[in-house]
C-alpha cells in the first residue's frame, strides 16, 4: 500500500536498514505543572494513566524495565536487536542533570538500545541540559519530544498547558540549533477549535526545525478538568469522519519532509467519556489511508510538494 506521507516506520528502515522498536519506560519524574512550579492541576485533558506504561513496572529499575520490554517485544518481534527507549509519562527531563545523567546513562548502556527518546515540555529543558543531550546525540540516537499541543495561545490557555507557543518556539529552536531532532506532540479537536486552526497549526510547525510529529485526537477523559467540564455540560468532540477530514487537510499543508510518528490515539475504554469511535490503530491507519487516496491527497500537496 502507498502511503501518502512520511512515514516513521519507512524512515527508521531507511535510516537503519531494519525494524526498530521503542520500548516505553518510567523515570519517576513529575511534572512541573502538577506540583505547584509552573501551576496546579495540570493540563486540563491530561490523565497519564491513558499513557503509561505498565504500572506494575514503576518501581522497578529502567535496565529491569527495558529487559522486560525487550522480551516482550521479542515475542512478537523475534528478529528486531535496536530499541528506542521511550521516557514518556510527565516530563522525563524535570530533576537535576546529575540525576538525569544516570538515568539516561543507564538505558543507553543497554546493548541493544540505539537512542532516547524523552518526552518533556518546552518549559523544562535548560542549556545545560541540551548541551548534555547534544553530546550523547553525537554517538547516540536521540529525540526531544515536546509537547506542543497547540500553536494558538487562546487553547493554550484554555487547557492551563502553563507555556505559550513562543515558549515552544525559543525551546525548539535551541534545540535545533544543537541538531538534536525534536518530535512534537499536538491535540485537533478542542471542540472551540475550527479546520482553520489545524492549518494554523501546519504553517506554524513548517517554520520550525521540527523532525517528526505525533497527532491524536481529543480525548476527553475521566479523572481530568476536561472530564468534569464534559460531565457537567457535554460539549462536542471530532466524529472519526471530522477528524479524518482534518487530518487530510493539516497534512496537505505540511511539509513533506516532517516524518509523521503518529495520527490517531487510543484510550482506554474505562477512561474515556468522549469520543467513542471503537476502532484501533491499524484499522483507523488503513480506513484513513484510503480515505487520503480517495481525494486524491498527500502530505505537502498544498506547497507543491511531489507525491510520495
Ligand atoms: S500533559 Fe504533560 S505537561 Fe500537561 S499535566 Fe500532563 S504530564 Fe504535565
Amino acid at each position: 500500500m502507498n502511503i501518502p506521507y512520511n512515514h516513521y516506520n519507512q524512515y527508521l528502515k531507511e535510516k537503519f536498514g531494519e525494524r526498530v522498536q521503542k520500548i516505553t519506560v518510567l523515570g519517576g519524574f513529575t511534572c512541573p505543572n502538577r506540583d505547584g512550579k509552573v501551576a496546579t492541576g495540570g493540563c486540563t485533558y491530561c490523565n497519564n494513566l491513558t499513557f503509561s506504561a505498565p504500572g506494575h513496572l514503576d518501581d522497578k529499575s529502567i535496565t529491569y524495565q527495558i529487559d522486560h520490554g525487550i522480551r516482550t517485544s521479542k515475542r512478537r518481534y523475534k528478529k528486531v536487536s535496536k530499541y528506542i527507549i521511550y521516557f514518556q509519562s510527565y516530563s522525563n527531563t524535570y530533576a537535576p542533570l546529575s540525576k538525569l545523567k544516570e538515568l539516561y546513562s543507564e538505558a543507553l548502556q543497554h546493548p541493544e538500545v540505539i537512542g532516547l527518546s524523552i518526552g518533556t515540555r518546552p518549559d523544562c529543558v535548560s542549556d545545560e541540559i541540551l548541551d548534555y543531550l547534544e553530546e550523547l546525540n553525537a554517538e547516540y540516537d536521540i529525540t526531544m519530544e515536546y509537547g506542543l499541543e497547540s500553536v494558538s495561545d487562546h487553547t493554550l490557555e484554555m487547557i492551563n498547558r502553563g507555556h505559550n507557543f513562543e515558549c515552544f518556539k525559543q525551546t525548539a529552536i535551541k534545540t535545533g540549533e544543537r541538531n538534536i531532532p525534536i518530535c512534537a506532540h499536538v491535540i485537533f479537536g478542542f471542540h472551540w477549535e475550527s479546520l482553520n486552526s489545524v492549518i494554523e497549526a501546519a504553517v506554524e510547525i513548517n517554520k520550525l526545525p521540527i523532525k517528526f510529529l505525533k497527532v491524536h485526537q481529543l480525548h476527553v477523559v475521566k479523572d481530568t478538568a476536561m472530564g468534569d467540564q464534559y460531565k457537567e455540560s457535554p460539549f462536542k468532540t471530532l466524529s472519526k469522519d471530522e477528524y479524518m477530514e482534518w487530518l487530510r487537510v493539516f497534512l496537505e499543508h505540511l511539509n513533506a519532509d516532517i516524518v509523521i510518528q503518529r495520527l490517531y490515539g487510543e484510550a482506554p475504554e474505562d477512561l474515556l467519556l468522549s469520543p467513542h469511535w471503537g476502532i484501533q490503530l491499524p484499522e483507523f491507519t488503513n480506513e484513513f489511508i484510503k480515505y487520503m487516496e480517495k481525494k486524491g491527497s498527500y502530505q505537502g500537496k498544498a506547497l507543491g510538494h511531489t507525491a510520495p
